[in-house]
């Protein structure tokens, strides 16, 4: 029933598809879901760090710009002959540091190129120095485009500098230099909060690290050029995208980690703005719930799977039982009532099942009684039969006795002379009449038999017994055929149980038929025990029985249709009554033959066949 549930039932039928139809919805909406929240959470974080990078260039943006309008007015002022005295120059150099802080020190180059004056905070002033800048960058470079911001560079190994020059627009004017300390890149660059993890940084035009909260890094002038957000960053200034957005992007840190990456331009000095935090940090949140999605989706799975085997099994049950009840009523079981109460369909149809079976039912049990009673007129005829046979058999012998009587008693000549002729004649009367009386005797035995009148009485006896009772009734015949008759019964042979008169009747009968069958040789009576059983064999030397007819010669009036034996005279009910007797002490009987050899009768009966119990 088992397999019968899974392999190619209803059951797989209906339950897979019903499975993967639930199970697959609540699978994909969950994937569905994860996607769009992975997307709607990265656009997310992604928006607010570009936000983080763009305030905070917009500040380092703006004190750039304050540096650069600083130093604008300062660097109007003329020189040459109507121009502003050295001592007022320092007086606005003294106040312009006093003012801004992040401008450590200035210096006034002519439009010759030469150093005119320098004031710093650091060290002592220095007037008319006259040194030769004319072909220094700062000096060059400002003339030409009129503003010029020097590479970072880094004073007592930490602080990062930078060197701005700004040539005036006036006449005469010359170039005013300014040294600012950059720590205050530094400041906003370390106190933007990204995250736990995550960091702020700028590059500089080449990609190297002008400002990252960890110092060292910047001092190694480290090169950020190839991780792969800096790289995109570059292509798209190289594209002419420049200075627009980048999209925020999963790159990598220096340690390889892979970290959502946001960037702004600094737009005076090419710079840009690196906002990062790590993919791990950034997507945590995001990470718990796909799990919870994942596990809900799992769980409901299990659910639809157990939910749908349930229904199914609902619906499958019924059908089962129906199949197994039919299966039964189908073998013969015509009482079983099927027990569906599904209260549906399937309920009718086991309802109508019943009905059926019901009708079957009746109508077997109607042809049954049909049966019995016909059996039981046929049993009554038979009985008549056999009865009517009995008494026939007993009317006719009494007469054929009489007749036999008599001619006996004519050939014995107590009537009178007989004269050789009519003697001839008497002997075929008694031979006939003999014959006669054999062949009712058998029919009256027969009969009995049938008609249940036949009863076994039980004695004790011994087959030498039997033996030797049966070897002096044939001795003659057997002699008369010139054959040898021998007997051999093992010695110590138990003392039997049964009706010594029919078993004599028994052996004297395959004797009779040994000896009237065979021409030469020998009748050889053997009797053995085996297994509670005594075996006696009757062996002799005649034509044999060929193999069709072995089963045959021990039914009533047959005969072997052979012109060996046909020729001998016999009312073929011999072997059929022996049968009945040897089967009627629980034994058997059977024959072996080689056709043209010779004939070896069997039959065995139960030692105790006489005993309750021992006839089986
Ligand atoms: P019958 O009175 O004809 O001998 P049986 O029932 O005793 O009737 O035997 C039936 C037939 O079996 C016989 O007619 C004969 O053809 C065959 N038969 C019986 N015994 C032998 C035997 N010893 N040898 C050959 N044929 C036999």
């Amino acid at each position: 029933v088992k397999t019968w549930l899974w392999r190619g039932s209803l059951f797989a039928k209906y339950a897979g598809p019903l499975v993967v139809l639930v199970s697959g919805g609540l699978v994909v909406s969950g994937l569905v879901q994860i996607y769009f929240s992975y997307q709607e959470n990265k656009s997310a974080l992604a928006r607010i760090q570009q936000e983080k990078a763009a305030a905070a260039a917009i500040r380092i943006e703006r004190f750039v710009r304050e540096l650069e309008h600083d130093l604008a007015w300062i660097s109007q002022t003329p020189w040459g002959l109507r121009g502003v005295p050295l001592g007022e120059r320092r007086l606005d150099s003294l106040r312009l540091l006093r003012q801004v802080p992040a401008i450590t020190e200035v210096s006034h180059i002519d439009p010759g190129g030469r150093e005119r004056l320098r004031v710093s905070r650091l060290a002592m002033d220095v007037i008319g120095s006259n040194t030769d800048l004319s072909s220094d960058p700062k000096f060059v470079e400002a003339m030409a485009r009129k503003t010029y911001f020097s590479g970072v560079y880094f004073r007592k190994e930490s602080e990062p500098y930078i060197t701005i020059a700004m040539a005036g627009v006036g006449e005469d004017t010359g170039v005013v230099v300014a040294e600012a300390n950059l720590k205050f890149i530094w400041d906003v660059v370390s106190n933007l909060k990204v995250g736990k993890g995550g960091n702020a940084y700028v590059l500089d035009e080449q990609g190297h690290l002008i400002a990252h909260p960890d110092i060292s890094l910047v001092l190694q002038k480290t090169d950020l050029s190839a991780l792969p957000q800096v790289r995109a960053t570059s292509a798209a200034i190289d594209q002419g995208t420049a200075r627009g957005p980048v999209d925020a992007m999963i790159g990598k840190d220096l340690r390889g980690t892979e970290v959502l990456s946001a960037q702004a331009a600094i737009t005076p000095l090419n710079w840009t703005v690196f906002v990062e935090l790590p993919v791990a940090e950034a997507f945590a949140s995001l990470y718990a719930s796909i799990w919870r999605t994942v596990i809900l989706v799992f769980v409901g799975v299990l659910i639809s799977i157990v939910a749908s085997l349930w229904i199914v099994r609902r619906m499958v049950a019924p059908i089962q039982v129906l199949r197994a009840g039919a299966a039964r009523i189908g073998a013969g079981a015509l009482e079983h009532r099927i027990e569906v109460r599904s209260g549906d369909e399937l309920q009718a149809l086991a309802e109508e099942f019943n009905r059926m079976t019901e009708r079957l039912q009746e109508s077997y049990a109607g042809l049954e009684r049909k049966v019995e009673e016909r059996t039981h007129e046929l049993q009554i005829a038979s009985q008549h039969k056999s009865q009517f046979l009995a008494n026939m058999s007993h009317e006719l012998r009494t007469p054929l006795n009489a007749v036999l009587g008599y001619t006996e008693l004519i050939q014995d000549q107590i009537y009178g002379a007989v004269p050789d002729k009519i003697r001839e004649v008497l002997d075929r009367v008694q031979k006939s009449g003999r014959h006669l009386l054999g062949l009712i005797n058998d029919v009256l035995d027969l009969s009995k038999i049938e008609a249940g009148q036949l009863v076994l009485s039980s004695n004790d006896f011994t087959f030498e017994g039997v033996t030797q009772t049966a070897a002096a009734a044939m001795g003659s015949l057997a002699a008369e055929k010139n054959l040898h008759l021998r007997v051999d019964v093992t010695p110590g042979l138990p003392v039997g149980s049964g009706d010594e008169r029919r078993v004599t009747q028994v052996l004297l009968n395959l004797m009779g038929n040994a000896i009237k069958f065979t021409d030469a040789g020998d009748v050889a009576v053997k009797v053995t025990q085996s297994d509670g059983m005594f075996v006696v064999s009757v062996a002799d030397t005649g034509p044999g029985i060929q193999e069709e007819d072995r089963q045959k010669i021990f039914e009533e009036f047959r005969q072997v249709d052979s012109s060996s034996t046909k020729t001998k005279s016999g009312t073929g009910l011999g072997l059929a009554i022996a049968k009945r007797i040897v089967e009627m002490h629980g034994g058997r009987i059977w024959v072996d033959s080689i056709v043209g050899k010779g004939s070896t009768f069997y039959f065995s009966i139960p030692v105790q066949a006489g005993r309750p119990g021992g006839a089986s």
